[in-house]
């Protein structure tokens, strides 16, 4: 018999925060810059030099635990977590051990039954970023310490997640609380976000944790998805060849998709923590700590059921929510007065279908929303057809011109009445005998054809209502003579 085994997954994940200058000097934060141009005797380690907290890291940490559904701390502490590595000047980093800014929060994510389901958050932190170490220049390794002394949040996850798919959804909606929380801009590749993860097996039905294994190296969601799967089977083969596993930090191969050794983990890693004596505990008032809980924007899962109760399918709140860029679209969309539906069939078709061939994002088009109103508006109106209306958005899209303008200059209008019609009617079926043959012998989809060569010969502009029962009135009058 074979044992079933169930995967026991729970994720780090650090964030830089949104602030223009570092967590305890005014050097810069911007990312892409030449190495070692962002630094000062503070960020650089240099001794005597003095820390002052940067108050709007402080407040994007707190806005992220609230937006988090932690407990938030009333006091904030910070503490000297000592460790030696190359890319850490100080010899250690300032971060916090009691009483993180955040605690007990919770993320609902849906499982894969598509059940809601909440993954606990132990804790949020505030703490500053190390620099950043360069491997293989030339045979040599260097440091570049412009992310030295970046404001950082360390989130940490309760053992909740049970695979790697809940792993990738996790971070999908942390990554859009964060960005609607407006605390970071959250760009895996950028590493503004990284993630580490704790995975372990256990039989299924136990209620003890299995050994762990540390993941770390992930560079986008779906390599975290990718080395978790693969982590998993390692270990999945190990206990069923009666053998344990190794409690260990392993590297993910991104090219080769494994994970490999890094290194053998001690039991728990001694960072002799102690309170940093250069900074005083902060005392925060209970006012602004309820005004960062009342001020928070609105967040995804609030956003996603708003949608809703426009008449947006779950699928459809779900995917703009899921692309801010795309949800801001929609929103100035409706706006400037277009129906929530057709505004967001034609934000998540027309427009997003035409931004990736051309490769460009929305923020490319600031005058789209008005275009889409306009377009539904003519639409709406049944001023234009809808092969019309999707030539006009692409057009008019590049262009930056008001759609209902071009329609009166180029003669655009939708063509209806009998009068207008009949001589396209007729020649549709004066050029394509077979096909008016086919109807007679009773296939009505033949009928389908017709409409589209006489939507061919009006360019795409007669009303296809009306050319198809001036159609149908022209064969089945004369089949019935
Ligand atoms: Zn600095």
């Amino acid at each position: 018999m074979t044992q079933a085994y169930e995967v026991v997954i729970g994720l780090e994940v650090h964030v830089e925060l949104l602030t223009a200058s570092k967590m305890f000097c005014a050097c810069g934060t911007e990312f892409g810059q030449p190495p070692n141009t962002l630094v000062c005797p503070v960020c650089l380690g240099l001794p005597g030099a003095l820390p002052v907290p940067n108050e709007k890291a402080v407040e994007l940490a707190y806005r992220a635990a609230a937006a988090l559904n932690c407990r938030l701390a009333p006091r904030l502490a910070f503490h000297r977590k000592h460790y030696f590595y190359p890319d850490l000047t100080k010899g250690y980093q300032i971060s916090q051990a009691q009483s993180p800014v955040g605690e007990h929060g919770v993320v609902l994510i849906e499982d894969e039954e598509g059940r809601e389901k909440p993954i606990r958050i132990r804790r949020l932190h505030l703490e500053e970023d190390t620099g950043k170490s360069l491997h293989d220049q030339g045979g040599e390794s260097l440091v570049d310490l412009n992310r030295s002394g970046v404001p950082l949040i360390e989130i940490v996850t309760e053992p909740d997640i049970r695979s790697p798919e809940e792993a990738r959804r996790f971070l999908q909606e942390l990554r859009a609380i964060l960005l609607y929380a407006g605390v970071s801009n959250v760009r895996m590749e950028e590493g503004s976000l990284r993630c580490d993860a704790n995975i372990s097996l256990r039989p299924v039905g136990s209620q003890a944790f299995g050994t762990l294994v540390e993941v770390k190296n992930m560079n986008s969601f779906r390599s975290v998805k990718r080395a978790l799967e693969y982590e998993a089977q390692r270990q999945k083969e190990i206990l069923e060849r009666g053998e344990e596993v190794v409690r260990e930090t392993r590297h993910f191969d991104e090219t080769r998709g494994i994970t490999r050794s890094a290194r053998a983990k001690e039991e728990a890693a001694d960072y002799r923590y102690f309170p940093e004596p250069d900074l005083p505990v902060l005392e925060l008032d209970p006012a602004w700590l309820e005004g960062i809980r009342k001020n928070l924007p609105e967040l995804p899962a609030q956003r996603r059921q708003r949608y809703q109760s426009l008449g947006l399918s779950p699928y459809q709140a779900s995917v703009l929510v899921a692309e801010p860029s795309l949800a801001k679209v929609f929103e100035a969309t409706l706006a400037e007065g277009a129906p929530a539906v057709a505004a967001a069939n034609w934000v998540m078709g027309e427009l997003q279908g035409y931004l990736q061939e051309l490769g460009k994002e929305a923020e490319a088009f600031p005058l789209a929303p008005r275009q889409i109103a306009v377009i539904l508006k003519l639409l709406e109106e049944e001023a234009i057809t809808g092969p019309v209306a999707k030539k006009l958005f692409r057009d008019t899209l590049l262009t930056g011109e008001d759609p209902a303008e071009v329609v009166e200059r180029e003669g655009l209008r939708q063509m209806g009445g009998r009068e207008t019609l009949l001589p396209a009617v007729e020649q549709a079926i004066r050029e394509n005998p077979a096909a008016v043959a086919d109807y007679r012998k009773g296939k009505k989809a033949a009928i389908g054809f017709l409409v589209g060569q006489v939507m061919r010969l009006t360019q795409g502009r007669a009303n296809p209502k009306e050319v198809q029962d001036l159609l149908r009135q022209a064969l089945d009058g004369e089949g019935s003579q």
